[in-house]
């Protein structure tokens, strides 16, 4: 099953509203969407998206990637041999996880369909039927709580709090605010997105415990190099600390599992280079007895769609931050993953299980 072809083209989504970080503003979801073409008639999708504050990749450096390094060294490889082909992408051009990811995608929409499963099956997994949390994004204290009343009536019952912009007693205004705003019961877990330094996240936190505001976890608190900063905080504070910009390869994950430095790991295709290489981040975090989370950028159906079959595959994978396309003003796609409230489901046909993408 060789591959005879490798086609690209941009996409741009508008969000139904602005989503803020520490990082960043976010209008629209832009992305490079991949068709990958063997000669045995299979066609593989993918999608790379552009998040250059995070990852250093745009729609220009995803597509020179693609064009320019990958698609030469691809094109008339046999797909079945995939562990050479997965290697020697990561050795022809380092970094450029999100061009990486998109290929990936694509070679395993293309692996599942020639075994007749869909990819969740393909990867061994055991059910297709998981539920998501919802984002509020960083604003004013009673805006967050607002909004984050509104996500809870339209039944989601986890919620990732944007945190990290301006000073802690602001950050922890906002948790109080929502804690008021949608009771106990509710599961809340924050994303400081490298917004505060260790001495900072680890009063914020203890405080936050303090005022029995019940956080389940805290994403990357501090900045995504400052590994010893990481493990300061997780190892003064009782809440979970999860490792998400601090992590995008393998060697990274050991590293951060050999200190000690999180509690947990956020898996994302765009930061590891796609599903190949989230296997051995995952595998090694599971025989360190730490648990992850699988998580998307701003990313369409289609990227998602390939996540959602990864974290449907594992069960070391116990947290799933999947609301990206729910923030989309539409979809692309047809088929792929389908979402009903915060509960989405994978269909039951071969490799991603799309069937049709508009693009235009
Ligand atoms: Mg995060």
């Amino acid at each position: 099953m060789k591959i005879s072809n490798i086609e690209t083209y941009r996409i741009q989504v508008p969000l139904i509203k602005p989503f803020k970080t520490a990082l960043r503003i976010v209008n629209t979801a832009d992305s490079v969407y991949v068709k990958i073409q063997c000669d045995n008639g299979l066609v593989g999708w993918g999608e790379a998206t552009a998040t250059a504050v995070i990852t250093g990749d745009t729609l220009q450096s995803i597509e020179t990637a693609i064009h320019d390094f990958f698609k030469p060294s691809l094109i008339g490889k046999d797909i079945l041999c995939f562990e050479e082909i997965f290697h020697d992408l990561s050795a022809i051009m380092t970094r450029n996880s999100s061009g990486r990811a998109a290929i990936d995608m694509a070679i395993y929409d293309c692996l599942a369909q020639n075994s007749k499963l869909p990819l969740y099956q393909y990867l061994g997994g055991r059910s297709s039927q998981l539920e998501t949390d919802f984002t509020v994004s960083v604003d004013i204290p009673h805006i967050m709580g607002e909004e984050a009343l509104e996500y809870v009536k339209s039944g989601f019952t986890t919620l990732k709090v944007k945190v990290g912009l301006g000073n802690i007693n602001e950050d922890i205004a906002r948790v109080k605010e929502i804690r008021k705003s949608v009771g106990n019961e509710i599961t809340i877990r924050l994303d400081a997105n490298q917004g505060w330094t260790a001495k900072e996240a680890i009063q914020a936190i203890r405080r936050m415990e303090d005022m029995g505001l019940q956080i389940e976890l805290v994403e990357q608190p501090v900045k995504a190099d400052d590994l010893e900063g990481l493990r300061q905080v997780t190892n003064q504070v009782n809440t979970f600390i999860m490792a998400d910009e601090s992590v995008f390869t393998p060697r990274q994950a050991l590293e951060v599992i050999r200190t000690r430095s999180a509690d947990m790991i956020n898996i994302k295709l765009m930061k590891t280079g796609g599903i190949f290489y989230a296997q051995y981040i995952n595998q090694l975090a599971e025989a360190a007895g730490m648990e992850c989370m699988m998580g998307s950028m701003i990313e369409t159906h289609l990227g998602l769609t390939a996540a959602a079959h990864f974290a449907a595959s594992k069960r070391n994978i116990t947290r799933y931050d999947f609301d990206a396309p729910l923030m989309l003003s539409r979809s692309l796609i047809e088929g792929g993953i389908q979402y009903k409230g915060s509960k989405f489901t994978l269909p039951e046909i071969e490799g991603l299980g799309i069937r049709n993408i508009q693009l235009k």
